[in-house]
């Protein structure tokens, strides 16, 4: 098996991933604050787990994950507050919402989805170890990590402790802390506001402490991987490091990968630019879910992605030029003998495909064999399609597909926006059979460039040929 490296943020290099237990991956990913409806940054971030959730699996290994969804929550009270209704009727269309946009975007089911309203009994049990411990203290009704008790705080992020306090001021009047620096556990109620019961009298948990006790719960107190995006890296990777740790006396995960931002037209994505797209917003305007999976993949996670709407277009292009490919592949006759240009190109994609996987998921790298491919067998097919060459071909594309999850374009049928328009390009039948002469005369005269290009100048009227040893014929797709 082909040694996968990771980029660990825990450290900030690569590194060879050995999970503790041989061939099984334990994978932590924070999920959604289920107070809206999801937006395609966040999606960036979960469409990217499902790349490395793919890859491992690709490799290999079991894959046991865990992503949590976080409903209950400040904002999400405010919200339920204030379209009086309770905490679970606010979040539930919005669970709802998210489940449909992952399914949409082929995103796998992972084994558990533990939200934090069930677990509240953990994080308690949590709390008290800290409490015992040391690492915690009770103010009034609510509990604090105490940062000073903690002495390799930071390391994840490589935040200056003392810069913190400095920097950030109290900013939390309303909570009698010991020191600035120090996160809450566990918040004491407030009039009006949904409520747990503890030790310390009724309240409701901190956000940090459900990730803590729910990894602990599904994946034990170490496991392999935790993810999620930039944003999560500080402070709340720092904060379930320094709860998790704390309490177990052992390293929470041992590898930490984090996910850029998107961004939209260069700007962050925020309500009030009007830019903040949903996948619905996006479904709304007719474009495609696979060309916007192929986009989000498309950028190595660890760079910004700019969404744009051209960059869209050129996603549905690019998948475009598989389609036309395996439509000929699947069409084509076999006639030569000889297998062995197939083998050679096959075996040089897949070794090319999963290097670019294994060297920390660079996704660019493995559609540009992916493309590199293509172009090789449009070539074979121009040639004269050797024998066995479609099930090699279509051999390798599937398992490249078992990571990319776009190739597909039979398992698309209904996404918005993938149903050619009737009449598209607008070609007369006396026209098409112009250019289906002149395509089969290039090919006559051995030139497949000219060919290849009256080709695509057909398909992209929506017309497909199909070349037989009778000659070549056509239809609209
Ligand atoms: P939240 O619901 O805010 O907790 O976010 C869920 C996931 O989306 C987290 O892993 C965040 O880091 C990630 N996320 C939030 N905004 C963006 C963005 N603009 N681009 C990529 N990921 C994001
Ligand atoms: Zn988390």
């Amino acid at each position: 098996m082909l040694p996968v490296k990771l980029y660990n943020s825990l450290g900030r290099r690569l590194e060879e991933l050995e999970p503790l237990e041989s061939g099984h991956v334990r994978l932590y990913t924070c999920g959604p604050t289920v107070y809206d409806r999801v937006h395609i940054g966040n999606l960036r971030t979960f469409v990217f787990e499902d790349l490395l959730r793919r890859t491992l699996r690709f490799f290999g290994y079991r894959v046991t994950q865990a992503m949590n969804l976080t409903d209950v929550e400040d904002k999400i009270i405010a919200a339920a507050i204030s379209a009086g209704v309770d905490i679970g009727d606010f979040t539930r269309p919005h669970v709802e919402s998210f489940f449909e946009d992952l399914s949409a975007l082929r995103i796998e089911p992972v084994e558990h989805y533990p939200r934090a309203t069930a677990h509240i009994d953990e994080m308690i049990a949590m709390i008290e170890q800290l409490l015992e411990a040391g690492y915690a203290y009770q103010a009034d009704d609510s509990v604090f990590f105490r940062i000073a008790a903690d002495a390799d705080y930071g390391k994840l992020s490589g935040i200056d402790v003392e810069q913190v306090r400095r920097g950030e001021r109290v900013q939390s009047d309303e909570y009698a802390k010991e020191d600035a620096r120090d996160f809450v556990l566990w918040k004491g109620a407030k009039e009006g506001e949904p409520e747990w019961a503890s030790p310390w009298g009724p309240g409701r948990p901190g956000w940090h402490i459900e990730c803590s006790a729910m990894s602990q719960k599904y994946l034990g107190a170490t496991f392999d991987i935790h993810c999620g995006g930039v944003d999560n890296l500080f402070p709340h990777h720092e904060n379930e490091i320094a709860q998790s740790e704390s309490a177990n006396g052992r390293p929470l995960a041992r590898y930490w990968l984090h996910s850029e931002h998107l961004t939209v037209d260069g700007e962050k994505m925020s309500k009030s630019l009007g830019n903040c797209h949903t996948l619905g917003d996006l479904q709304d305007r007719g474009l495609p879910v696979r060309a916007i999976r192929y986009l989000l993949i498309s950028v190595h996670y660890r760079q910004q992605l700019d969404f744009t709407f051209a960059k869209v277009a050129e996603a549905e292009r690019a998948l475009k030029r598989i389609d036309d490919m395996r439509f000929r592949l699947a069409h084509e006759p076999e006639r030569a003998d000889d297998a062995v240009p197939v083998e050679a190109g096959a075996a040089a994609f897949e070794e090319a495909f999963a290097s670019a996987l294994a060297d920390d998921l660079n996704t660019s790298a493995a559609l540009g064999a992916v493309f590199r491919f293509v172009h090789e067998v449009n070539g074979m097919i121009d040639r004269g399609l050797p024998a066995g060459a479609r099930a090699r071909v279509e051999g390798a594309l599937q398992r490249a597909n078992q990571v990319l999850g776009v190739l597909d374009a039979e398992a698309w049928t209904g996404d918005a926006g993938s149903a050619p328009e009737a009449g598209d390009g607008g070609l007369s039948d006396a026209e098409v059979e112009k250019l289906v002469r002149a395509r089969s005369e290039a090919r006559a005269a051995r030139d497949f460039a000219a060919a290849d290009q009256l080709r695509e100048e057909l398909a992209g009227a929506g017309v497909v040929v199909e070349d037989t040893p009778d000659g070549s014929r056509w239809k609209r797709s």
